[in-house]
């Protein structure tokens, strides 16, 4: 082993690397002495007397009161992913459309505008397109490439900035740092979708953002189990914004949902790694196809902002888009020739996971805003999971070739 010159363990979990802090940052110990963290499946505590149950209500004593505001199997989860993102605290979620729902729903307020980059998740889009404006919160959705898209679309109004980068399913990249520093210059709060890096491969509170959503439904769970969500952010973000609009209106994580996220962040480090080492690998064999007519990967350096992808990511990540000639035909030609690739929506699954966008997760969109994304009918998402990567090279050579044999 090389030598490492770093400075005596401590026992603070902050000053612990990442993986460490995923094994054992934010476990609460019951008083069994357990070695996996207990599932504490309950709704309520128990109070010994009626004046503790008082003090709890007035926040002079400290501990559980309802799973609604707060249960320790979920605490640990939220411990355990804010110590990872370097956040000051961490909120869960049932899911994360809950999630990215609470991040921008806590501190909006009729009246106010939002921007936000249009290449994103269905669900995302509908919240800023549809429900937003329903309750007299405006917005503009622009480029999100563009810096100056950014600066154009504000307005006197403007109170919020949210995007998602690497962006679903194009990979188009926005830089964070540059359009968090222009929020801030005008008072607007960045709000993050982080899910396609994971918090492995990139943390937007280090470029400036000021809260990061997570769907823990995909990589953190990592294994197609339970949906769950995160917001992260500031201390004050939590208590002037977040911590009344969850603890009120209820998108509360399910403890057995938060323990398998739990222990599905003792993993997550070694499964990020494995996926993008194979989706690195496979997104070379895949351009070097015939029939493939174009390969995006956010680690390849043909990527349109691969200098961005450097810049702000540690790694390419385990998701990749390519375009098959031949239209929606060859592209489902070549999803019905595959012997283990799954044809599914989900992504960050141990299963490698293959989508056409054009049919399923951008169907409601319609021709025109799929045009406007760079989503052809021939484009396909492929969620590189956990199986050996020459049996996936093999699985795709030979979809490609049953693609062009129409
Ligand atoms: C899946 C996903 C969501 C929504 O997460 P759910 O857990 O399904 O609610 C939001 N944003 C992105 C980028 C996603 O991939």
């Amino acid at each position: 082993m090389a030598q490492d010159n770093r400075a005596p363990i401590s026992a603070d979990p902050a000053s612990w690397s990442p993986e460490t802090q995923l094994v054992h940052g934010g476990t609460l110990r019951s008083g069994f002495g357990e070695t996996s963290e207990a599932l504490f499946l309950t709704q309520g505590f128990v109070y010994t007397s009626a004046e503790q149950a008082e003090a709890r209500f007035k926040n002079e004593d400290p501990g559980f009161q309802y799973s609604r505001f707060a249960n320790p199997t979920v605490s640990m989860f939220e411990e355990r992913l804010r110590l990872l993102e370097g956040a000051e605290v961490a909120r869960a979620a049932a899911t994360g459309m809950a999630a990215v729902t609470a991040g921008l729903l806590s501190f909006l307020s009729a009246g106010d505008h939002i921007v936000a980059a249009r290449a994103m998740f269905g669900s995302c889009r509908y919240i800023v397109e549809t429900l937003c404006p329903r309750f007299g919160i405006a917005m503009t959705l622009i480029d999100g490439r563009d810096i100056n898209a950014w600066k154009a679309a504000i307005r006197p109004n403007t109170k919020g900035f949210f995007f998602e980068t690497p962006a679903n399913p194009t990979l188009d990249l926005v830089d964070i740092a540059a359009v968090s520093a222009l929020a801030r210059e005008h008072g607007i709060k960045t709000v993050v979708d982080n899910v396609f890096a994971t918090p492995m491969l990139q943390r937007p509170l280090a470029h400036g953002a000021d809260v990061v959503v997570y769907s823990a439904t995909k990589h953190i769970d990592g294994q197609g189990r339970c949906l769950g969500g995160a917001v992260l952010c500031s201390e004050k973000f939590l208590t002037d914004h977040l911590q009344d609009f969850i603890r009120q209106t209820g998108p509360s994580l399910s403890p057995f949902n938060a323990w398998v996220m739990l222990k599905g962040l003792e993993t997550l480090p070694i499964r990020v790694k494995a996926q993008s080492a194979a989706a690195a690998f496979l997104a070379d064999r895949l351009a070097e196809l015939k029939g493939v007519s174009r390969v995006i990967y956010c680690g390849r350096s043909d990527h349109p902002q691969a200098a961005l992808a450097r810049k702000q990511m540690t790694g390419g990540g385990q998701m990749i888009a390519f375009e098959v000639e031949g239209g929606k035909e060859a592209a489902f030609r070549l999803q019905n020739a595959l012997k283990i690739i799954l044809i599914s929506n989900n992504l960050g699954d141990a299963k490698s996971i293959i989508t056409h966008p054009a049919t399923t997760t951008h169907f409601r969109i319609g021709p025109e805003a799929r045009a406007e994304l760079g989503i052809t009918d021939g484009m396909l998402r492929l969620s590189v999971g956990l199986e050996n990567e020459h049996d996936l090279a093999a699985d795709l050579e030979a979809a490609v070739a049953a693609a062009r044999s129409a």
